[in-house]
């Protein structure tokens, strides 16, 4: 790297850390050795993918991520082709001693994906889907998103529970966990997860499962890229559609608190093929709406019924009797199409920051706390969505995986989002102001994927009963903590604190 292009990024990771800090004044800077030419001519040698510097066309283009308020500079970007590449570039950065992220789809909202300065491995061209009709697997590489894995699963009539988000990366949406539609049915995206090969600090590749390398297997399912970089998942199968019930029930916002009272009360007696999530935002033009709610708060019910057998009518119709509905748009839909349905909503390039709470109910003091915050959205993409778990995802045990927040019947995410730099301030006071009212109701525990950047303090409560075991799982795979951008857990016995690097 020229010393010309040095300066320039050198300038570019000031002005990002001072923006970053006057808006998020908890952000602690990640520990960060960046590259140097001693990195590129090894890393280029060894590599069937390119190597993208600071000074290349493609840069800017490959240092994009989801969230808009993520202004990352890796020093270099290791494009990955297959598992030898991704050998390679941990094997190089490890010798020369540079920090390291890991890219799978890029839509995690604190960013991890990358680091200033060091190196960033992107599997965002390995997105191979196998499927096995016979035995009901699916073999995916770490670059597939959610619609990958839904497109080739579908052919066979086949899926396994993912998120709601289509664009999402399969890697670390299931790395942290993973729930969507299917869980209540089916468990979380973890509890699907067969197998697993991972890139271990020393350059290895292991596989695990959980008769081979158990503890290893039982720590990727929620501990997020802390042991390595996975590159190839192996899921379980189900039967499922090609149709689904599905489609959204739309309250006006005056009925908010009896429709969520009812919501609450109504999840004892659901059925887990029927997920009910509900959403308070301003209402989009939808066609279904009278227009004289169009751009007013409302309460929407997004149903997803998928069923064995039966047409799931009277399994859904406490939801439309809630309170009185001002519109509705139910029907049998392709389940690929209802996985895709929310991803206008959810379009990359905006600026977006999270606050995330579990609750097992909805209590009276919650709902209150909700209507009152939704009363005062700071923007129109700001939302409160808030997706059921329970089912299947709750009858598993806490520490059977890594992933510990099994007593979460909700998960709340305060997803304030807007455009312009210039409303950065009063859309993160908002989330934060509400997050704060909140948490007299929340369990405690945090899903880890919903983390933003200034979180740090919160990442002994994503890993919750299970980080003791996980940090003696990374002592044992990663003892000088190479794998550290990410909601990191430092080896057993180092002294450091959770945290990101
Ligand atoms: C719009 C939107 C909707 C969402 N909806 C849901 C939802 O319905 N359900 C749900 O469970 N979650 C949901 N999420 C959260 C999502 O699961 C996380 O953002 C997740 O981290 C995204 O994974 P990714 O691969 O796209 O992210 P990335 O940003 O690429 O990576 C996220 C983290 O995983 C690590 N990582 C990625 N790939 C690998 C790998 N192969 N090996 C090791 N580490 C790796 C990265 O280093 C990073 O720390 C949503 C997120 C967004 C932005």
């Amino acid at each position: 790297m020229s010393t010309n292009t040095e300066n320039v990024l050198q300038n570019h990771l000031t002005t990002a850390r001072a923006g970053v800090a006057a808006i998020m004044p908890d952000f602690t800077e990640v520990r960060t050795n960046t590259v140097t030419p001693a990195l590129v001519e090894p890393l280029r040698s060894g590599m069937r993918g390119p190597v993208i510097l600071p000074e290349d066309p493609a840069y800017d283009t490959a240092r994009r991520v989801w969230n808009a308020m993520i202004d990352k500079r890796p020093g270099a970007i290791a494009r990955c082709t297959g598992v030898a590449d991704v050998m390679h570039a941990v094997r190089t950065a490890r010798e020369v001693g540079v920090t390291l992220s890991v890219r799978g789809g890029g839509h995690n909202i604190a960013g991890n994906a990358l680091c200033d300065g060091g190196l960033t491995i992107d599997l965002s061209e390995m997105r191979t889907v196998h499927i096995d009709p016979q035995t009901r697997r699916a073999h995916v590489s770490p670059g597939a998103l959610l619609a990958d894995l839904d497109h080739e699963a579908q052919a066979f009539g086949l899926a396994t529970p993912l998120g709601i988000n289509s664009t999402t990366g399969v890697a670390g949406l299931t790395l942290g966990g993973g729930f969507g539609w299917l869980t209540r049915r089916f468990g979380l995206t973890i509890d699907n997860l067969v197998a697993a090969d991972v890139v271990t600090a020393d350059g290895q590749r292991l596989h695990t499962a959980e008769d081979e390398h158990e503890e290893l297997f039982w720590a990727l399912r929620g501990g997020g890229g802390n042991f390595g970089v996975v590159t190839r998942f192996e899921f379980a199968l189900h039967p499922v559609g090609p149709e689904v019930l599905s489609g959204l029930v739309v309250y006006p916002f005056e009925q908010a608190p009896r429709v969520l009272a009812e919501y609450n009360e109504s999840i004892s007696e659901m059925p887990d093929e029927l997920s009910v999530w509900a959403v308070l935002r301003k209402a989009p033009p939808l066609p279904f709406l009278p227009e004289s709610i169009h751009g007013r708060e409302v309460v929407i019910f997004a149903v997803a019924y998928s069923p064995e057998s039966g047409d799931g009518m009277r399994e859904i119709e406490p939801v439309r009797r809630f309170g009185d509905p001002s519109g509705e748009h139910v029907g049998r839909m392709p389940y690929s199409a209802w996985q895709q349905a929310f991803d206008p909503l959810l379009t990359p390039g905006a600026r977006n920051y999270w606050k995330s709470h579990n609750f097992t109910g909805l209590s009276d003091g919650v709902i209150t706390t909700i209507v009152d915050n939704a009363g005062r959205l700071p923007s129109p993409q700001c939302e409160i969505f808030i997706g059921q778990l329970g089912g299947a995802a709750s009858r598993i045990a806490a520490d059977a995986t890594a992933y510990p927040h099994r007593d979460a019947n909700f998960v709340m995410n305060v997803h304030a989002r807007w455009d312009q730099p210039t409303q950065d301030e009063d859309c993160i006071r908002w989330a934060r102001s509400f997050f704060e009212a909140a948490e007299p109701y929340a369990t405690g525990g945090v899903y880890s994927n919903f983390l933003t950047a200034d979180e740090l303090a919160r990442t002994g409560a994503a890993y919750g009963v299970n980080y003791d075991r996980l940090a003696a799982i990374k002592r044992q795979y990663d003892p000088d903590n190479f794998f550290h951008v990410n909601w990191n857990i430092p080896p057993a016995g180092d002294g450091r604190v959770a945290g990101v690097g």
